[in-house]
């Protein structure tokens, strides 16, 4: 069957607008919209019909009233005029049947879409067409019914047509890799919706001062409701590292939430010095995201008014989260002061030193982590000890050791379940008083 036929067929049962008829032959005709097909099709069908017309036959009328009652084709009801045809209006059909019209409002919805991205910073987007399930069932029976070869979803012709309406009045590129914002757009109901892809910024923070800890944390008494222990605030802890980072970038980014990664935590009561340790936030639904990163550090740094220091803020992909949540640090250097039960000699520190350093330590979990991690033994390696005497009962441990070691217990030994140990090898005991992490080196990341 020819393209004509198919499409006379189409027209004598259905009302089409010449998206929807162009629709079905698609894959014909190359670099051509839908619509220009649908309107050739139409065209060649009323030259046809003018043709069999002038030689009297009933075909050709019929073709012209086809055209006229579901082709949306003024010029056939003009034909049929002229030809002293009566004809009632009424019979003529107002609405497709395949998309109820609306393609004739995708450049209003296109301008309000532009409209809703004024209010974020993007520097290009995608569209995501969303349609009344029934509307592309009735498109697939429709299909299955003529046999339709060439044709084309009802879906990508809307995202495609959208697409470039957008593109044209935003003046921004359509990315379907990693687009800034995804819009979601219902053209039936006139619905717009606005993915904004989230925002990665990593960099280092320093802690400059003990007592903070890394994240949030919540008031165990009340579990963040905020109870009279907790002084109604919710939290063990009045700041975080991840608070004292996280609020200024969200100001600036003014995005809904912002969620803190980082490589590895310390302990509360330790300092992490040095470069610092690597962290992203990941910011949801920022408006803006052409951002001045050294900016944000100031402010960052103000805010947090030398507690913690951020350094070296960039803007990463989302990749970066995972491999830094996977990436256990390969490296750690750790500055412990140490306070022995009876005095250490110099003697005593330059065994420590020898007996550490290039040492494998077996590690059972320890007793304070017990409660969330699981009861392994893992065995650990230390690079290097330097110890240094501070008074007679205390000396200063410089340690570098393989990520994932816990330090305090390698001085405690946590009643023997670390080995060896500061206080397994003297023999005496040592417990820590302070501890600060000097470098976290990350394997690349
Ligand atoms: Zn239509
Ligand atoms: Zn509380």
């Amino acid at each position: 069957m020819g393209i004509l036929e198919k499409a006379l067929q189409m027209l004598e049962k259905y009302p089409l607008c010449d998206h929807c008829l162009g629709r079905q032959f698609a894959f014909l005709g190359r670099g051509m919209e839908n619509d220009e097909r649908g309107k050739a099709i139409k065209n060649i069908l009323l030259m046809e019909a003018q043709a069999l017309a002038r030689k009297k036959k009933d075909e050709g009328t019929r073709i012209l009233k086809i055209l006229a009652i579901n082709g949306f084709c003024k010029r056939a009801l003009e034909t049929l005029t002229t030809m002293g045809r009566c004809f009632s209006e009424k019979k003529v059909a107002k609405t497709c049947f395949l998309c109820g019209n609306s393609f004739e409002v995708v450049d209003v919805l296109a301008k309000r879409a532009v409209e809703k991205l004024r209010e974020y910073e993007y520097s290009n987007f995608l569209v995501g067409i969303e349609l009344p399930v029934e509307v592309e069932e009735r498109e697939d029976e429709f299909k299955a019914y003529f046999d339709v070869e060439y044709g084309e979803n009802i879906r990508l012709e809307f995202g495609r047509i959208l697409g470039k309406k957008i593109a044209t009045y935003s003046q921004k590129p359509v990315e379907h890799r990693k687009p800034d914002i995804v819009l979601l757009l219902n053209p039936i109901t006139g619905e717009i919706r606005a993915q904004v892809n989230p925002l990665h910024i990593a960099g280092f923070y320093k802690k400059v001062v003990r007592g903070i800890p890394q994240s949030k944390w919540f008031c165990t008494n009340c579990r963040g409701k905020g109870c009279e222990k907790c002084n109604w605030t919710g939290k063990r802890y009045p700041e975080s590292v991840e608070e004292l980072i996280s609020e200024p970038i969200l100001k600036a980014t003014g995005g809904s939430k912002a969620l803190f990664h980082a490589s590895g935590r310390e302990d509360v009561d330790a300092r992490m010095l040095g470069r610092g340790r690597p962290f992203v936030i990941e910011v949801a639904q920022p408006r803006r995201r052409f951002l001045n990163l050294k900016e944000i550090e100031d402010d960052v740094n103000v805010n947090a008014k030398g507690k913690v220091e951020v350094s070296e803020l960039r803007f990463v992909d989302k990749d970066f989260v995972r491999k830094l949540k996977k990436a256990e640090p390969a490296q750690k250097d750790y500055c412990v002061t140490v306070e022995f039960e009876r005095e250490v000699s110099i003697a005593d520190l330059k065994l420590l030193e020898k007996k550490l350093s290039g040492s494998v330590i077996k590690q059972r979990t320890p007793l304070r982590v017990l409660h969330r991690r699981a009861d392994l033994t893992r065995e650990k390696y230390i690079y290097k000890v330097k110890a240094k005497r501070l008074s007679p009962n205390r000396a200063e441990l410089k340690v570098r050791c393989q990520g994932g070691l816990y330090v305090k217990e390698l001085v405690t030994g946590d009643e023997g379940r670390t080995t060896p140990s500061v206080s397994e090898i003297l023999g005496n005991k040592a417990k820590p008083i302070k501890l600060d992490v000097l470098k976290v080196i990350v394997r690349k990341v």
